[in-house]
C-alpha cells in the first residue's frame, strides 16, 4: 500500500532541503507537499494555499481551539506554523504520499503520531560554517536573519539522531540519489 505514508523532512535553513526535494517530485509526481499554515505574513511571491495558507494571528487561534491541526510550533518568536488535518485528507484522497517540510520539533513529533507510517529524514549540512556560505550565496535573507537561522542550527543538528535517516547533503547529487533510495524503499513504489 502507498497510500496514508508520510515523509518527513527537517533540516537547519540552507542545508538544501528545498533543492533536493523539488527535484524528487519533478520524477514523482506521487509526492505532494502538505501546504502548513502560519501567521506570518507572505514574502515575495509566495501564494496563498500554494505556499502557505496565510492566516491572521486571530485566525491561527482560532484554528487551534478547533483542533484543525496535527501540530503546531511557534517556529520563530511571535510566528506559528501548523500542519492542517485537513491537508492530510486532501492529499491521501488523491493516493499520494505526503512530504512535510517543518522544524525540527514538528517533525518528530509527527513522527510520534504516525509511527511507522512515516519516515523522518534530516538533512544535513556538511558544516556549520558551509551552511553560512549557503544562506549568503542562496541571497534571500539579510545578514542578521542569517545569523539567526546559523545560531538555530546548532541546536537543530543536536535533535539529527532522533531521525529515522539522516541525509548529508555535501555532494548535491549523491543527496538526491540517497534520499530517492530512502524514499523508494519506504513507500515500496
Ligand atoms: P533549505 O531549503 O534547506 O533552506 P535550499 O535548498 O534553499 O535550502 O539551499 C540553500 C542554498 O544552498 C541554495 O542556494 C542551494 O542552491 C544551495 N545548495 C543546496 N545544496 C547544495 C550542495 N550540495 N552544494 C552546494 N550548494 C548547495
Ligand atoms: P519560513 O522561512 O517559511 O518562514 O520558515 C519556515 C520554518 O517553519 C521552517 O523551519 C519550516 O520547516 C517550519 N515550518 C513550516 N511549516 C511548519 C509546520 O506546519 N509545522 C512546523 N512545526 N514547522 C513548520
Amino acid at each position: 500500500m502507498n497510500e496514508n505514508k508520510l515523509i518527513i523532512f527537517s533540516a537547519p535553513s540552507g542545508s538544501g532541503k528545498t533543492t533536493i526535494v523539488h527535484q524528487l517530485m519533478e520524477k514523482y509526481p506521487w509526492l505532494e507537499f502538505s501546504v502548513s499554515a502560519t501567521s506570518r505574513a507572505p514574502r515575495g511571491a509566495e501564494q496563498n494555499g500554494k505556499d502557505y495558507h496565510f492566516l491572521s494571528a486571530d485566525e491561527f487561534e482560532a484554528a487551534i481551539s478547533e483542533d484543525k491541526f496535527v501540530e503546531w510550533e511557534e517556529v520563530y518568536a511571535g510566528t506559528k506554523y501548523g500542519t492542517l488535518r485537513s491537508e492530510l485528507e486532501r492529499i491521501w484522497a488523491k493516493g499520494n504520499t505526503i512530504l512535510f517540510d517543518v522544524d525540527v520539533k514538528g517533525g518528530l513529533r509527527l513522527k510520534s503520531i504516525f509511527g511507522d507510517r512515516a519516515l523522518a529524514i534530516f538533512v544535513m549540512p556538511p558544516s556549520v560554517e558551509e551552511l553560512r556560505r549557503r544562506l549568503v550565496g542562496r541571497a534571500t535573507d539579510a545578514p542578521e536573519v542569517i545569523e539567526k537561522r546559523v545560531a538555530k542550527a546548532e541546536t537543530e543538528i543536536s535533535y539529527a539522531e532522533q531521525f529515522d535517516k539522516i541525509i548529508i547533503n555535501d555532494i548535491l547529487e549523491e543527496a538526491v540519489a540517497q534520499t530517492e533510495k530512502t524514499i523508494l524503499e519506504f513507500t515500496n513504489r
